[in-house]
């Protein structure tokens, strides 16, 4: 009986059948790479398995062109699939895209995607009419032939293999005038298409091939080794053309662009190891949610061990992708002991200081690429800054960036003290949506006249800055905190006698808005503005927002000061409204000032009507 495929899994399949891949001879590349994991699956499983033994000598890849057939045939004994696996694995499409595929199946940036979930074996499609798989699973003695002519479903049935492991059978299509499929036959394109995409794999990739023996006028057939076999992590990085690390990435980690950085470290000593890493030019789809999962892939002596080992990578730098092979991890370590294991910590503790070394470096030589980095990565740096309560400030600092009043471009802390302008002492911030909103911000116009501000656009930026305290102990300040201040001794005296006298006024004033400040004064912090808020202690106004959005984050409040420009004019006006015991209008004043500056905050009012009404009472008189 014929089945269909699940309705993701058919969408890809009709992509692959109708090829947007331009690059059609990936697919050899990507069904090497399954048998090439089911081989790893199975020296894995003989590792924990003692009753079964497999001399990893005998592992092998085979690859079986035959002309007169027009097909191309891939074979593995690795582990195999069973009848179920064959259904689950081919019938549908890998799981963890399913869902965001059908959000974004719409377009062209679908390509993309696809080689983010690595669609691996449906490529077959882009050159095969008809696909055939014969497995037999290690767990199993039975074997089942799977076939698809494509998009109208598949069978599956009883079949015959000696022992365990994959045989995929591919009816390659008919030549058109575009496009010759002949060429997947020919030994010398098969070996280049192996040398170029799989040379690494650490099996040997084997064929046979026949050639005329001139003296003796007979054709001979001798089995040929395809790829060095060589682990690209085994090599120096001087004979590893850039090409190839980037291939071997996007192949290796599903990504559909070369990353941005490659680190390779062969480190002798007490505990040595070999690294290669990589830093992704961009964010997977799930990065930043609870399915994404950290870790390098991790081998002993060129045998994987783990695919994902999280231990070898702090939580801040959980992007980096990549591969440690050590020979002082025991191939029979098992999972559970892996983890507090002493080599392990020793390599993690200097990856991470390689990873931030490097960064650092693109940060110093490449800023380009460091800021495009930074837009996907940084909140990660951020975070891990925030969530471990300052303990990685030091290796994370130098990392961060934020944008600046100056120019609207990003700055480094580092930057940021060594251009403060003489007398300044402390690293001045704006909080808001964006820089345009913080641009208007009725502080800003002041202190930046001053100084340089950090504009902080993230909810969470803010957040960081408390927990980092000080930067080399210069400390950080909020614009809009009540604390600050720009003005000379003079002009101080003459402030706090204005808020001297006007103490009674302010009173008044802020019982007309119910005591939902903490008090009013009057302020040299504006320039041509009227009126701001600001808060004091601890909690922002800004913090407040972000925490209102955060569990158990609703009732925390900022307190806040409401400052009126002491040189415009509403200043006076307030006051002659006070002289003249004009307590009902003074009280309107005060509300829609009030109103204007959490406006100007982006807070939200309570008594939107009632403030209206008042303005138009002002306007009709
Ligand atoms: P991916 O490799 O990204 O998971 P594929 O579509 O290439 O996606 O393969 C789907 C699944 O089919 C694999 O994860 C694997 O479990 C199984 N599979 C594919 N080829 C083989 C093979 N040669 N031997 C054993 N299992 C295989």
């Amino acid at each position: 009986m014929k089945k269909q495929f699940k309705a993701e899994s058919k969408k890809i399949l009709d992509m692959m059948i109708h090829s947007i891949y331009t690059n059609r001879e990936i697919f050899l590349r990507e069904l090497i790479s399954n048998a090439s994991d089911a081989l790893d699956k199975l020296s894995y499983e003989s590792l924990t398995n003692k009753n079964m033994k497999i001399k990893k000598k005998e592992l092998e890849i085979r690859l079986i062109p035959d002309k007169e057939a027009r097909t191309l045939t891939i074979v593995d004994n690795g582990i195999g699939m069973t009848k179920e696996e064959l259904e689950e694995n081919l019938g549908t499409i890998a799981k963890s895209g399913s869902e965001l595929f059908k959000e974004n199946m719409s377009d062209d940036k679908n390509m993309s995607i696809i080689g983010q979930f690595g669609v691996g074996f449906y490529s077959a499609f882009m050159v095969s009419d008809k696909v055939e798989v014969t497995s037999r699973s290690i767990h199993n003695d039975e074997a089942y032939i799977w076939t698809s002519t494509g998009a109208d479903g598949y069978t599956i049935k009883e079949g015959e293999r000696e022992s365990s492991g994959t045989t995929i059978t591919l009816y390659l299509k008919e030549n058109t005038e575009e496009d010759n499929y002949d060429e997947f036959l020919e030994s010398f394109k098969l070996e280049s298409l192996i040398k170029k995409y799989s040379d690494y794999i650490h099996y040997p990739i084997r064929m046979l091939e026949s050639h005329m023996d001139e003296d003796k006028k007979e054709e001979i057939s001798e089995d040929k080794t395809l790829n060095s076999m060589v682990p690209i992590w085994h090599k120096k990085k001087k004979d590893v053309k850039d090409e190839e690390y980037n291939d071997f990435y996007i192949d290796k980690f599903y990504d559909y662009e070369k990353p941005l950085r490659v680190i390779q470290s062969d480190v002798e000593g007490r505990t040595s190891y070999k690294a290669l890493l990589f830093i992704p030019s961009h964010a997977p789809f799930d990065y930043y949610s609870k399915t994404y999962e950290k870790g390098l892939q991790l081998y002993s002596r060129g045998v994987l061990i783990m695919d994902k080992c999280s231990d070898l990578l702090p939580d801040h730098f959980s992007f980096v992708k990549g591969i440690v092979d050590s020979e002082d991890i025991s191939l029979n370590i098992s999972r559970e002991t892996l983890q507090d294991n002493h080599t392990l910590t020793v390599i993690a503790k200097s990856l991470e200081t390689k990873i931030r070394k490097e960064l650092e470096m693109m940060l110093n030589e490449e800023r380009e690429d460091y800021e495009k980095f930074y837009n996907d990565f940084g909140m990660q740096l951020k975070y891990g800054i925030y969530s471990s309560y300052g303990m990685n400030k030091e290796t994370l600092q130098d990392l961060l960036l934020f944008y600046s009043s100056r120019d609207k471009k990003y700055v480094t802390l580092k930057e940021y003290t060594e251009r403060m302008v003489e007398g300044q002492d402390k690293i001045y911030y704006a909080c808001g949506e964006s820089l345009d909103k913080i641009d208007l911000l009725p502080q800003v116009e002041r202190v930046r006249e001053k100084y340089e501000i950090l504009y902080l656009v993230n909810s969470m930026d803010e957040f960081v800055l408390k927990t980092m305290m000080n930067y080399n102990s210069t400390s950080f300040l909020n614009i809009s905190d009540e604390s600050l201040d720009l003005d000379s001794e003079e002009e101080k005296d003459s402030l706090k006698k204005a808020n001297e006298d006007a103490k009674d006024m302010f009173s008044s004033m802020k019982e007309a808005l119910s005591n939902q400040v903490e008090g009013v004064q009057f302020t040299h912090k504006l320039k041509n503005h009227p009126v701001c808020l600001t808060s004091k202690g601890e909690v922002s106004l800004e913090m407040e927002k972000a925490l209102k959005e955060m569990p158990n984050g609703e009732g925390i409040k900022a307190q806040t000061i409401m400052e009126i420009n002491e040189s415009h004019p509403i200043a006076e006006k307030l006051k002659a409204l006070y002289k003249d015991k004009n307590g009902e209008e003074l009280a309107q004043y005060t509300k829609i000032l009030y109103a204007q500056a959490r406006l100007i905050e982006g807070l939200s009012l309570d008594n939107p009507t009632e403030i209206s009404n008042l303005v138009c009472d002002i306007l009709a008189k």
